[in-house]
């Protein structure tokens, strides 16, 4: 067992509080990391929100990176000083269709969560890594891709893969018209893959501020949500729209955006949201969803070979509550991440 230094919930709202508390020793196929960076994800923030009153505390963190400092007896792919990379699941069954096609973020029995999951094999709570150290099975354990900013790259662990996985599911590329609703976390980094991928794209944002960072990142065209003229002249023209929204909001709008045949693809995880059937029949569209990190390796090689990161505000670990606060009002250029000191 290994003593660690955590932030914690202390109840629905308050304050997240550092705790000491242990990792398991290692077994045979665990790798032990210590965490330089984490992301801050609007589901940390969605997470704490939900905490029920009396319940136990909970350590968010599911994007990050760091340093490996031990490794199992039967661990070969690692070694100590490597820099590595962990996203928001820790362990599959690896014995359903989904996770021997290495698809394990649809394991049939559900994968375990970087936190507020339950360890397979002890029957623990895991607990993320808004903490100095994780120990993690090594199949989820991935190699930061060489000339990558640490900092910037944590936030592909979630934020990242969570976009790049329909993205390229649904073989976006040049000729496909995009859009990408809500410019955060997930969405900055949806339009830089759109763009990267060289598909022409559109920004949909709440925030009239954001529209020559949206540019800048290069997106093609900007729309205000907010005004409906504007969402009419969009009106049967894309193919595929990311809806990265955090907030409950009406979908009618993009539904009508797309082109016959077109999907939206929703991300945003408020509690729910409505969809009319006849929506969909009148034009043959497509609602779907995506749980995060099948293609991770293939998202990172694509990063590395594009030098493409995310936009990052770090903050020294003690000062998580300042970036919740700010998350929370849609104050963020475009992820925090904590820096973690050893
Ligand atoms: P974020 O950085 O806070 O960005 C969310 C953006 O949504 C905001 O910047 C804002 O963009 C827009 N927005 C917020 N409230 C809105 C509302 N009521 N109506 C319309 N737009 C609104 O959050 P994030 O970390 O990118 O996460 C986005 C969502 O994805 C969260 O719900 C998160 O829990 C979820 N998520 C899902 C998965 C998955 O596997 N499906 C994985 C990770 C995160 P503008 O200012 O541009 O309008
Ligand atoms: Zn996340």
């Amino acid at each position: 067992m290994r003593a660690v230094t955590g932030y914690a919930t202390t109840g629905p709202h308050g304050p997240l509080r550092p705790i000491q508390f242990t990792r398991r020793a290692l077994r045979p196929d665990d790798v032990a990391v210590r965490v330089t960076h984490v992301g801050v994800c609007h589901s940390d923030l969605h997470a704490v929100e939900g905490i029920a009153p009396g319940a136990p505390r909970l350590v968010p963190g599911h994007e990050f990176v760091g340093e490996v400092t031990e490794v199992g007896a039967e661990v070969t792919r690692f070694q100590v000083g490597d820099a590595v990379a962990v996203g928001n699941i820790v362990d599959s069954c690896g014995e359903c269709e989904n996770c021997l096609a290495h698809r394990e973020p649809y394991c049939r029995e559900f994968p375990t969560l970087t936190y507020g999951g339950v360890d397979r094999r002890d029957g623990t709570p895991t607990q993320g890594a808004y903490s100095t150290g994780y120990v993690v099975r090594d199949a989820f354990v991935h190699d930061l891709p060489a000339g990558l900013d640490p900092a910037a790259t944590a936030p592909l662990m979630c934020a990242g893969v969570t976009t790049w996985s329909p993205l390229s599911r649904a073989g976006v590329g040049p000729g496909t018209q995009v859009g990408v609703v809500g410019l955060g976390g997930l969405g900055h980094l949806a339009v830089k893959f759109a763009v990267a991928l060289g598909a022409r794209v559109t920004v949909f944002t709440t925030s009239a501020a954001k529209a020559d960072d949206a540019r800048a990142l290069g997106a093609h065209d900007v729309v205000l949500s907010t005004d409906p003229g504007a969402m009419a002249a969009v009106a049967g023209r894309l193919d595929f729209v990311l809806d990265t929204a955090s907030g409950a909001h009406d979908l009618a709008p993009y539904l009508a955006a797309l082109r016959i045949d077109g999907t939206l693809c929703v991300l945003g995880l408020p509690e729910q949201y409505v969809v009319s059937p006849m929506s969909l029949l009148g034009r043959s569209l497509t609602v779907s969803g995506s749980g995060g990190t099948a293609e991770t390796q293939e998202m990172l090689d694509f990063c590395g070979a594009h030098g493409l990161t995310a936009d990052v505000e770090v903050l020294p670990i003690d000062e998580v509550n300042t970036a919740f606060e700010r998350l929370a009002r849609n104050d963020v250029r475009y992820r925090f991440v904590l820096a973690v000191a050893s």
